[in-house]
């Protein structure tokens, strides 16, 4: 069985036990035509031919640390509380000589300090005690460290090992259900349908374009429908047009 596959059978045997029913319909995880793809496509490698991940780090080490402080936190946050941090704790080893209060407080407006300082620990332990210090380039081993999921052990393994995975966090999953790539508000399913749907080689990529095109462009709130170049293709916009 081919890399590709055996992913997308792994994630619809996790996908088979997660309760479905929030899901507008989701027969078929390949929801949008090949035109539409590459339309699609070529328009992100039109406007982020070489997106970056906004999150500043200087090793895997540090990548993980800093996605961990991601979640409910801006990256903008993240940064300016890590320049801080890593000064001094940016190794398993260094960052186990604070203690949880200590972490807590250099990481307090990051949110969720007090789960994400003992994360932060307990993976650290788990790193010195099953992988030499090092963060392991698996899959499956960045899940079973303590305080990342699924979006976190993707987002690592593809930005700091080159991995191909897609990460899918709230601005991937909005993009992806008003462009019509998916119909889900399950991250998984929402993963599944883009690894159906694109390039293995172009999964990576593909996450940071639509993380930046959800920031920017296809924002929560205010979404800048008449600048878009896909608005023609976009269940979203065909919706709201018929609406008004
Ligand atoms: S047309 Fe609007 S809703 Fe659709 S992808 Fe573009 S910005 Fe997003």
């Amino acid at each position: 069985m081919s890399q590709r596959k055996e992913k997308i059978t792994n994630i619809n045997t996790i996908s088979a036990n997660i309760d479905a029913t929030k899901d507008v319909s989701f027969d078929n995880a390949k929801t949008c035509s090949d035109n539409k793809t590459l339309l699609i496509k070529s328009n992100l490698d039109e406007l982020y031919a070489e997106p970056k991940c906004e999150l500043n780090y200087r090793s895997p080490y540090e990548l993980l640390v800093a996605v961990i402080l991601s979640a409910q936190c801006t990256d903008k946050r993240v940064n300016i509380v890590c320049s801080e941090l890593f000064k001094k704790y940016n190794t398993p080893q260094s960052m186990l000589t604070l203690t949880q209060e200590e972490l807590e407080k250099k990481i307090h407006s990051c949110g969720f300090y007090h789960n994400k300082a003992k994360n932060i620990l307990s993976m650290s332990k788990q790193l010195i005690n099953e992988y030499g210090g090092q963060v392991p380039e698996s899959l499956d081993k960045l899940q079973r460290l303590a305080g990342v999921g699924r979006k976190t052990a993707n987002v690592v393994y593809s930005e700091a090992f080159k991995g191909n995975a897609i990460a899918v966090d709230t601005h991937v999953l909005r993009v992806s259900n008003r462009l019509g790539l998916c119909k889900t508000d399950n991250p998984l399913k929402c993963e599944q349908a883009l690894m159906s749907t694109f390039d293995e080689k172009d999964w990576g990529k593909l996450h940071l374009q639509l993380v930046h095109f959800g920031r920017y462009i296809c924002k929560a709130q205010k979404p800048q429908c008449e600048n878009c170049k896909l608005s023609s293709i976009c269940d979203y916009y065909v919706h709201i047009r018929h609406n008004i």
